[in-house]
């Protein structure tokens, strides 16, 4: 099938909660973007607006509102774009030798005088939605959440532990409590900066939840018939919920898309 027309994600990445601004625009791409895939009917490439030359900025938006504007597989795709662009600048020398990098196999970039190569950083997080003999869910509620929202339990893992190990730590820390039955559940790349949330399901085994007062500020059993306000649809946070609602409701206990 021949590809669609070219389209270019034009990214300034940005400090603060967007992480990047973006605007799209038709192609033809130049030698400085880069190939991301097709997606919508269009053949998507990615660059940095400092290496674009037609003027712009009008119509740029931040990339979690460009959720709302495009179609998932294309906002994942950009997202890609983004954290390869934040790469590429934040990439610009060596760091052993401090010549100027230049492009290297794949993704990556490369030393011509040393030979060290550099890849883009990804850095594992974990989130975990605890489920007591009851079936309820554990929501904790996060010092930086908007109003009323709960949430399940993340946080990144540490050098030399295992995402198990890091599930039941997080949630010690947090909220004082122990788990069992930790299981895999999914996975979503979360390109603020360059997260990779690895999403689980646990079993209560014992302790009084409490948040530390510090991240998180409350926490809570949830009866499904008794909900707060939720994280975003597109996040695995609320897939990992709307799976247990699922569970609760007496559906058939398939395997959650995840996709
Ligand atoms: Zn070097």
């Amino acid at each position: 099938m021949a590809p669609g027309p070219p389209r270019v994600a034009v990214i300034r990445p940005v400090e603060g909660r967007e992480g990047a601004l973006v605007r799209l625009v038709d192609g033809p791409p130049t030698p400085a973007c880069v190939h991301l895939d097709e997606a919508a009917g269009w053949d998507l490439w990615a660059v940095d607006e400092e290496d674009w030359a037609e003027e712009g900025g009008d119509g740029s938006v931040g990339l979690r509102e460009l959720a709302d504007h495009v179609d998932e597989r294309t906002w994942s795709l950009v997202a890609r774009g983004v954290q390869l662009v934040r790469f590429a600048r934040d990439h610009r020398y060596c760091g052993r030798c401090a010549t100027a990098l230049e492009s290297g196999e794949g993704s990556g970039r490369r030393c011509p005088h040393c030979g060290l190569s550099v890849f883009p950083r990804v850095d594992p997080a974990v989130i975990v939605l605890v489920e007591d003999d009851a079936g309820r869910a554990l929501l904790a509620r996060n010092a930086r959440f908007p109003e009323g929202r709960y949430s399940c339990i993340a946080g990144f893992v540490e050098p030399g532990e295992t995402l198990e190990d890091c599930v039941r730590r997080e949630v010690a820390e947090e909220v004082g409590v122990e788990l069992d039955r930790v299981r895999y559940e999914g996975s979503q790349p979360w390109p603020f900066p360059h997260s990779l949330m690895v999403a689980f399901t646990a079993h209560y085994a014992g302790g009084v939840p409490a948040g530390d007062g510090v991240e998180i500020v409350d926490t809570r059993w949830f009866e499904p018939s008794d909900l707060p306000s939720l994280p975003p649809p597109a996040s695995i946070a609320r897939r990992l919920i709307d799976a247990w609602l699922v569970r609760q409701g007496g559906a058939p206990s398939e395997p959650v898309s995840w996709d």
